[in-house]
């Protein structure tokens, strides 16, 4: 069947840049194409947030990938909420895709890993919890998603364990680590798998540990993972 169109013909209006992230050690970029979220995958943070860490399979949303801050961006305080929250987490970037992957090979498919920031408009998410609305405007705004650079598993393999922290102005806010995780990611990419196909460029952030909390104009994060990456954030 031949298309509508051609990739010859011109576009109307300039077609939007490709977000991209640096790769440690490299001149090259990695090109983003979806960012999905893990939803309460350790048990201190779903019981902080009023859940049952109980054995439900893991359930994911995601962010534009357009809302991605990469290294060294300050976060700019959003609009419309008074409880911006941060939410450190281990981000597993994709170089192979797949439908329907088996834990037993959804390691070879993570090209690098990173650490990220799930920016939460808190309050927005509460109200949107409690009408049973989607959580977009909460979780998916603009620049929601700071980024480190990605380390290859070439350089550090995959790590298993390692402390997941978050500090603000200096003082320790979110202290987890990686072997908390419910949902391993083998696990999560075989489930992510299942519902989505996955393609390469595709970015996985793998929730977050217990002491969510607000930040302020003014305010510096550090988010940091053993083992894995660094990220500096103002926020303004
Ligand atoms: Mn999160």
């Amino acid at each position: 069947m031949t298309p509508p169109h051609s990739a010859e013909m011109p576009y109307v209006i300039p077609p939007a840049p490709r977000t991209t992230l640096p790769v440690a050690g490299t001149d090259a970029l990695f090109p983003v194409r979806r960012l999905y979220c893990v939803g309460r995958n350790y048990a201190a943070h779903a019981i902080e947030m009023g859940h049952d860490p109980d054995q439900e399979p893991p359930f994911f949303f995601q962010k534009p990938s357009d809302a991605i801050l990469c290294p060294g961006q300050a976060f700019p305080y959003p609009q419309l909420s008074q409880d911006v929250h941060f939410e450190v987490e281990q981000v597993l970037a994709l170089g192979t895709g797949g439908q329907n992957i088996t834990p037993a090979d959804a390691l070879d498919h993570i090209f690098a890993y990173g650490v990220g920031l799930d920016m939460t408009r808190r309050d927005l998410q509460s109200a949107a919890k409690s009408k049973g609305r989607p959580w977009s405007a909460a979780k998916g705004f603009d620049h929601s998603a700071p980024m480190s650079e990605l380390h290859p598993v070439s350089d550090i393999g995959h790590p298993t364990q390692g402390a997941v922290t978050l500090h603000v102005n200096g003082e320790l806010r979110q202290s987890g680590a990686l072997e908390q995780m419910i949902w391993k990611p083998q696990d999560i990419i075989a489930h992510l798998s299942q519902l989505f196909t996955l393609h390469p460029g595709d970015l996985i952030l793998t929730g977050t540990p217990a002491g969510v909390g607000a930040i302020q104009r003014g305010d510096q994060m550090q988010a940091h993972i053993a083992g894995i990456a660094h990220l500096t954030v103002p926020v303004i």
